[in-house]
Parts: C-alpha cells; structure tokens; sequence
C-alpha cells in the first residue's frame, strides 16, 4: 500500500454492526490517494490516545509531552473507567478535521494513533484472570462511506497487523489496560483529584513524569539495579512502563517493581 490513510470511527454515516472475523478469515480493504474519500475520514472523531500514542506522537512533532497535551489532546473522564482519558483535539473548523490531516494525507503517517492504523478493524482482549491467558478476537467495522472495501487487496488479520505495524501498540495499550484492571481488583470505585493528577502524569506526560522519577529519593523506594535506572534514564519506552506500573503500585497498591 502506498501512502494510505486511516480512520477511527469516521464522519456521521452509515455503519454497519460490528462483525466478528473467523480465525483465518480474510477481508477487503484497501485505503489510498485518489479514492474519492481519501482523508475524509480524519475529522469529527472522538479519538482516543494512550500512552504510547502520545508518546509516539510529541517525538514524531520534536515537542515535549506537555506541549502536546496542551496543544493537540484534551482531558475527559472515561464514563466507565472514572479514569482521566486523553482525545486528540479536532481543529475547531467547520468539520473539525484533524491537526494532522492534509489535501495529501496523515501528516504523522508513520507515528498515526493505534486506532488509526487498525481500522477497519477493532480489537476485543479478554483475559482470564486464573490462567493469565488473553483472547483477542478481532472485529470488521463497514461504514458506508468507506470506499476502501471496494478495494482487490487481501488481509488476514495478522497480515494487517504486520503491515499497520500495530503488534507494539496493542502490547503497550494491553499493559495500560492492566492499570485500569488493578483499580477493579483493588475493589477502588472513584480516584481523589490527586490520584486523577498522578495518573495523567505518569500516564500520559512523560517529560514531567521523568523529572519527577528522578528527583532525589524517588526512585530509592523499589530495588532497582543500576542498569535499569540507567536505562530509564535514556529509554521513554522503558520510562513509559515504569510509569503505568509506578501508577498500579501508588494507586492501587499492585506492584510488578521490585521494592526494597
Ligand atoms: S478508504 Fe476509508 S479509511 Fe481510507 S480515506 Fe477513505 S474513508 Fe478513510
Ligand atoms: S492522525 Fe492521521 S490518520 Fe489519524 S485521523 Fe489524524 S490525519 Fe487521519
């Protein structure tokens, strides 16, 4: 595929039920300059961003994470999680496109949010709590105004999650969703405004997050070997993880960090 583009949950259309795909099924779908919907898409969405998102995306601009945040996102708490949630702020023009969308397509293709690279697909990932085994099943969104599954080309899903290069987003939202499964566990129904605060900054502001690891003290609570530290120094990814784990462990006393 050449410079595609993709979609989340699309302009005001038809859209039909959510199917989900057979183990093996394949599907058709195709999304490229010079179909008459091109880039259509990218506007009035209620985009939601994880952790990896933004984080991808404040490196792909050259900003800080709260840069970001105060420039493109915008804070709601989730309806079912209580959480604060971050969405990517639509231009506040006619149609509300996206800050990234152009004539010519996605200006941060290669950094797009992991909603945009897996539709038309969504994901479904239940775990079994006494096994720890995860069962993903995949599901088929068609919306009328969608041209792409008029489209020749041929994926299984795993072929699409190979070319969307979606496996390292699902990872890194998997382990986010295992903080929002520690507040059920730890049997916790609201979060005080600072629990909110902490949760946004070692979720979703990386740079201030960083500051604050590595403040004196901070980090002396877990038995963390030089290494690591060092790592988290130089690593955002690594510093991301941490951070979502830090958030189980204060928040909801679950730790996966070694403490000394
Ligand atoms: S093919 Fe579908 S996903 Fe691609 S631009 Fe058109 S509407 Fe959007
Ligand atoms: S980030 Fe890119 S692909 Fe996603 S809605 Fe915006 S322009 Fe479209």
């Amino acid at each position: 595929m050449t410079e595609p583009n993709k979609v989340i949950n699309g302009e005001a259309g038809e859209l039909e039920e959510p199917r989900p795909l057979m183990p093996g099924e394949k599907f058709r779908f195709a999304c490229r300059k010079g179909l008459r919907c091109f880039t259509h898409c990218c506007r009035d969405l209620n985009l939601f961003l994880s952790p990896y998102d933004i984080l991808r995306l404040k490196n792909r601009l050259g900003i800080s994470s709260g840069d970001f945040l105060r420039k493109y996102a915008s804070t709601n708490i989730g309806i079912v999680s209580g959480f604060p949630v971050m969405t990517l702020r639509m231009n506040k023009d006619q149609e509300w496109t996206c800050p990234f969308v152009t004539p010519d397509g996605c200006t941060v293709y290669a950094d797009r949010p992991a909603s945009c690279r897996t539709y038309p697909l969504g994901r479904l990932v239940e775990k079994n709590r006494d096994t720890n085994r995860k069962k993903e099943t995949y599901f088929i969104f068609r919306e009328d105004h969608c041209l792409g599954f008029e489209e020749p080309d041929e994926w299984s899903v795993e072929e699409w999650l190979d070319d969307q290069e979606i496996k390292i987003y699902n990872e890194m939202n998997d382990l986010f969703m295992e903080l929002i499964v520690s507040r059920d566990r730890a049997g916790i129904k609201n979060l005080t405004d600072e629990q909110m605060r902490n949760f946004a900054l070692s979720c979703y502001n990386l740079d201030k997050f960083k500051d604050m690891a590595f403040t004196p003290g901070f980090l002396e609570e877990f038995d963390l070997s030089v290494e690591y530290v060092t790592r988290l120094r130089s690593d955002e990814l690594e510093l991301m993880k941490f951070g979502i784990r830090w958030a189980q462990f204060t928040l909801f006393g679950e730790t996966t960090l070694p403490l000394k």
